[in-house]
């Protein structure tokens, strides 16, 4: 494994699920993580208890990616408290299902607000710490969904899609000072995202995979890993999918 001590991580969404097995992963590697929640103190207390062995090397910061106040908020505290950052993993992100005819304005923006204005709220802050260090490494959590479709998801492909195209136009504009940005495609990865669905309906995704089962949140912290890793200085601009052959 990659010791990434000396090195800052800010994780969006890194209490429950996938971006706690992402924290999990750079804490593990000796690297600080900013950590990031919407507003489940709860599961941010648990996750606090379980890292505890870690304990100087973790902050957790309640803060809507959706609201651009709070962004500058934390960026301004991780500017005065670290510095910098040298890893952003954009990886908060939420479903409100429903078939476009009868999708709400409020469904479709919340998750708009969510998954792709976050992410935007997110980078463009730390594009600019990391253009002063000339280095860093941003990894978007996107979703196949966002070329395949699925019913009732619009607004999440849309605004996974999205995430995509920032990416992409985001590499090219930032190469030249070291830093890269990706893209990590989960396919299904049992986490409480999903848990909502139905026992048949899950069954059903199930039978969808090559692999023929759902992907842990561990192998997706892996890629993100690899692409925050100094063997992963010449890829950017790319989407790695981590779906089981979907
Ligand atoms: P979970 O629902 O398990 O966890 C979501 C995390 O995001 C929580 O920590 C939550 O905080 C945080 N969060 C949600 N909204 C905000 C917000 N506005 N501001 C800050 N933090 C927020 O989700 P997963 O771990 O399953 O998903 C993580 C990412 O992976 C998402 O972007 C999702 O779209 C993507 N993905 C997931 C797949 C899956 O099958 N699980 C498949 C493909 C992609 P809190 O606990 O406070 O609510």
């Amino acid at each position: 494994m990659e010791n990434f001590s000396g090195k800052t991580a800010l994780i969006s969404g890194a209490t429950r699920g996938i971006g706690r097995a992402i924290a999990l992963g750079f804490l593990e590697a000796g690297a600080q993580v900013i950590g990031v929640y919407a507003g489940n103190t709860q599961a941010a207390e648990v996750f606090m208890e379980e890292t505890a062995r870690f304990a100087p090397q973790l902050e957790l910061v309640q803060c809507d990616v959706a609201s651009e106040k709070q962004v500058s908020a934390l960026f301004a505290m991780i500017e005065e408290k670290y510095g910098s950052i040298s890893i952003l993993v954009n990886n908060a992100g939420i479903r409100r299902d429903a078939m476009l005819a009868l999708m709400t304005s409020s469904q479709w923006q919340q998750v708009i607000d969510t998954n792709l204005t976050g992410t935007y709220f997110m980078t463009k802050q730390a594009v600019w710490l990391m253009m002063k260090n000339k280095y860093g490494r941003i990894i978007n959590i996107t979703s196949p969904v966002a070329h395949l479709g699925f019913p009732g998801q619009a607004n999440y492909a849309a605004s996974k899609a999205g995430q995509i195209a920032l990416t992409k136009t985001l590499a090219k504009e930032v190469a030249k000072k070291k830093i890269t940005v990706n893209c990590v495609s989960p396919g299904f990865i049992a986490t409480d995202f999903i848990n909502d669905l139905n026992q048949d309906l899950l069954a059903e995704y199930k039978k969808m995979v090559p692999m023929k089962r759902f992907g842990t949140p561990e192998e997706v912290a892996d890629a993100v890993l690899f692409l925050a890793g100094s063997r992963a200085a010449y890829i950017t601009g790319t989407v790695l999918d981590v779906n089981g052959g979907l």
